[in-house]
């Protein structure tokens, strides 16, 4: 059963960035790519931004990209309807050109009550823009799947750090590597779960 409360706060959420007409590149884009998923899921996975096809459909990672990340999410044998999947930035840049640190910095208000609302165990970001949003600083050639624990807002969070599927398309190697990086993610759940019921006294 979907958490009702979680569910209410994330269309909320919706209705306000769509209302928001500070947020750029509003203009140009052709839809809000709000985020799907379940409000429950214990993965988030944080992209980039829209491509042609998630600006179109107005949903993440439905082009390429989004084909191969539905294969990986296969491969551990988890429902694409079970985890989140958003983007640093939610609408489309033109020409699918990087996103500007401005432009990062106003959505991120968004981004953070997604996670506040969902609290998933693990976040999973995928290329260096969403993994600067946590741990900055470093390559992602160097930390790709070493799970981080990160101090955020106050709270504890497991931050897994991989390549954008984007970059396994063009490359044999780091497709291998986001394949590798894939598989340790159930296990990694499980850990964190075990963690917090230590720190609920549950077990
Ligand atoms: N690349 C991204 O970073 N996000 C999408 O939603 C699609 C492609």
């Amino acid at each position: 059963m979907v958490d009702e409360q979680k569910l209410n706060t994330l269309r909320e959420l919706k209705k306000k960035m769509r209302e928001d007409m500070n947020l750029p590149l509003r203009k140009s884009a052709t839809n809000l790519v709000f985020g799907e998923g379940s409000p429950d899921a214990k993965l988030f996975f944080l992209g980039e931004g829209p491509g042609y096809w998630e600006d179109q459909k107005g949903r993440p990672f439905v082009g390429n990209a989004g084909a191969l990340l539905n294969q990986l999410l296969y491969s551990i044998k988890l429902p694409r309807e079970e985890v989140f999947i958003t983007n640093v930035i939610c609408y489309r840049p033109s020409e699918n050109r990087d996103p500007y640190p401005e432009e990062i910095e106003a959505f991120e208000p968004y981004i953070n009550e997604m996670i506040e609302t969902i609290k998933p165990k693990v976040i999973v970001t995928l290329g260096r823009f969403s993994m600067a949003k946590f741990i900055p600083g470093v390559k992602i050639t160097v930390v790709h799947g070493k799970p981080h624990g990160v101090d955020w807002k106050g709270r504890k969070l497991i931050v897994m750090p991989m390549f954008h599927p984007a970059a396994a398309l063009r490359s044999g190697e780091v497709l291998r590597q986001i394949k590798e990086d894939f598989l340790k993610l159930p296990e990694l759940i499980k850990r964190a779960e075990k963690v917090e019921l230590k720190q609920m006294n549950l077990i």
